[in-house]
C-alpha cells in the first residue's frame, strides 16, 4: 500500500513549530491506522507510521529545547501514546518504549558530554531508540543483569544475550542495562546508550506472537563497544526508581488505554449502526457498552492520578523514592493493564460476532490480541509478589479522607 500523504516533505518540519503535539499525533495516527492490519498480519515494522512520526518530529519532543527538543511534559508524551494506541498498538508501543529511554537519558545523562551529544543528534536526525533489559532466561527481572560492561583500551565493551529487543533491527540505537563490571553483583547495574554504529546484532529468536506483532521483538546477541561516557553516570538503581519504572508504566499504560478507547469507539459505532438498521432497536450486547465506557473512565482516572503524582514529585528525589509513591506507580501498571483487557473484552461482547470476526469493520480481535500482552509485559504476578511484603505493612485507610 502506498499513499503520497504518508511522508510530509522534509521542508515541512520548521512549519511544525506552531502545531501542537495533539495535532501532530493525529496526523501520525491516521497513517498508523491505515497500515495497522498489514503490520499485524505480515508481521512487520510499522515503517509508514514511523516515517510520519519522524516527519512530524515527534521523536525528540521529550528532550529540552537547549538540546534541540521541545521539552514536552510527561502527560503530553503520554497523550501521544494514547492517541497512537487507538490507531495501531505496535506503533504506539514502539513510540512509548522509545520515549521511556529518552526520559532516562534526559534526566540521568545531564552533564554527560556523550549523552548530550547523542540527544542533540536524536532531535536533529529523529533517531529511534530501542530498549534492552530482558536477558537470557531472566524474564522481566529488570533489576538483575548477567552481562557486564568491560573496560579495555580506554573503551567499553558489552556482549549480551538479549532475549527480546523490540524493533532491534530497525532502531538507530539501543539503551541497555548491564552489570557495572565483571566483578559486580547482578543488581549493581548501569544504563548504557549505544548508537547503531557501535554494535552488531545476531538474531537468536523470532517474534511470532498472538499480538503486538508489529513491534518485531526479536531476540539477539548484542555486541557493542563505545566510549566510557556512554555509560550513564548515575547507578541504574536510581534511574529505575526515578524514571524507568514511572515512565514505562505511564507510557505503556497510555498505549493500553488507547487500545481500550479504540475498542470502545468501535463498540459504540456498532451499537449505533445496528440500531439504525433495526428500526431503533439496539442489539443484545448494547447494555455492555455502558460497562466499556465506565471501565475506560476508571482506567483513565488511574492513569491521570498517577501522571499527576509523578509530575508533582519529579524534582523531589526523596518523594520519588518513597514507598507509597513507588507502590502506586508500580501498581498503576497492574491496574491499567487489567482494566484495559476488561474494556476490550467487554467491547467484543457489545459487538458480538461482528467484533469476534477478523474481517468486519467492527472487529476488535486485533485490539484484543494486542492488549493481552499487557499483563505479561513484566508479568503482573511478578509485580504483585514483589509488593507482597510492603502490602502487609501498609496501613489500611480508616477514613475516606486518609
Ligand atoms: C510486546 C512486548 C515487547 C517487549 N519489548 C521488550 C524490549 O524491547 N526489550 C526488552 O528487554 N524486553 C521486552 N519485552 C519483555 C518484557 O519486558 C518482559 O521481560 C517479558 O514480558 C517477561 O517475559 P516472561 O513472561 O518470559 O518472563 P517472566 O514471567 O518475568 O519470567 C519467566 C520466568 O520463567 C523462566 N523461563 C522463561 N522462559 C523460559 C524458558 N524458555 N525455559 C526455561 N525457563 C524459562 C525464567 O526463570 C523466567 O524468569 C517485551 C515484551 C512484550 C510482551
Amino acid at each position: 500500500m502506498n499513499d503520497s500523504s504518508v511522508a510530509p516533505p522534509a521542508a515541512a518540519a520548521p512549519g511544525l513549530a506552531g502545531a501542537g503535539f495533539g495535532e501532530r499525533s493525529v496526523a501520525v495516527a491516521a497513517v498508523a491506522a491505515r497500515y495497522a492490519g498489514e503490520v499485524d498480519s505480515v508481521p512487520r515494522f510499522p515503517a509508514e507510521a514511523f516515517t510520519a512520526v519522524k516527519a512530524q518530529r515527534l521523536l525528540g519532543i521529550g528532550v529540552p529545547s537547549s538540546l534541540g527538543g521541545e521539552g514536552a511534559a510527561v502527560r503530553e508524551i503520554a497523550d501521544v501514546c494514547y492517541r497512537l494506541g487507538q490507531a495501531c498498538s505496535s506503533t504506539a508501543m514502539i513510540y512509548a518504549m522509545h520515549q521511556v529511554k529518552v526520559a532516562c537519558l534526559v534526566r540521568h545523562g545531564r552533564g554527560s558530554e556523550a549523552i548530550e551529544r547523542l540527544l542533540r543528534r536524536l532531535c536533529a536526525e529523529q533517531l529511534l531508540l530501542a530498549s534492552s533489559t530482558t536477558e537470557g532466561q531472566g524474564g522481566g527481572n529488570v533489576r538483575s543483569s548477567e552481562a557486564a560492561v568491560e573496560h579495555r583500551d580506554g573503551r567499553i565493551h558489552l556482549e549480551r544475550r538479549a532475549s527480546v529487543i523490540s524493533y532491534g533491527s530497525q532502531a538507530d540505537g539501543i539503551v541497555t542495562t548491564a552489570r557495572r563490571a565483571a566483578d559486580a553483583d547482578s543488581s549493581d547495574q548501569v544504563l548504557v546508550a549505544f548508537l547503531k554504529e557501535d554494535y552488531t546484532l545476531t538474531r537468536l529468536q523470532s517474534w511470532n506472537t498472538l499480538g503486538m506483532r508489529g513491534t518485531c521483538s526479536e531476540g539477539y546477541t548484542l555486541e557493542a563497544s563505545g566510549a566510557a561516557g556512554q555509560v550513564l553516570p548515575e547507578p541504574y538503581e536510581a534511574i529505575h526508581a526515578q524514571t524507568m519504572v514511572p515512565c514505562a508504566h505511564l507510557f505503556w499504560g497510555s498505549v493500553w488505554a488507547g487500545i481500550a478507547a479504540g475498542a470502545a469507539a468501535r463498540a459504540q459505532a456498532f451499537v449505533r449502526h445496528a440500531a439504525r438498521h433495526a428500526g431503533g432497536q439496539t442489539p443484545p450486547g448494547a447494555p455492555q457498552l455502558t460497562r466499556v465506557l465506565s471501565t475506560l473512565r476508571t482506567l483513565r482516572g488511574v492513569l491521570a492520578n498517577s501522571l499527576r503524582a509523578y509530575e508533582s514529585r519529579m524534582d523531589d528525589v526523596k518523594a520519588l523514592g518513597a514507598l507509597d509513591f513507588q507502590s502506586q506507580i508500580t501498581l498503576t501498571k497492574v491496574e491499567v493493564s487489567e482494566l484495559a483487557v476488561t474494556a476490550v473484552l467487554t467491547a467484543m461482547r457489545v459487538c458480538g460476532l461482528s467484533g469476534y470476526r477478523c474481517d468486519s469493520e467492527f472487529s476488535v480481535e486485533r485490539q484484543l490480541r494486542d492488549v493481552l500482552s499487557s499483563p505479561l509485559m513484566i508479568n503482573n504476578d511478578r509485580i504483585l509478589s514483589s509488593l507482597a511484603g510492603s502490602s502487609l505493612l501498609a496501613p489500611v485507610p480508616g477514613s475516606l479522607s486518609d
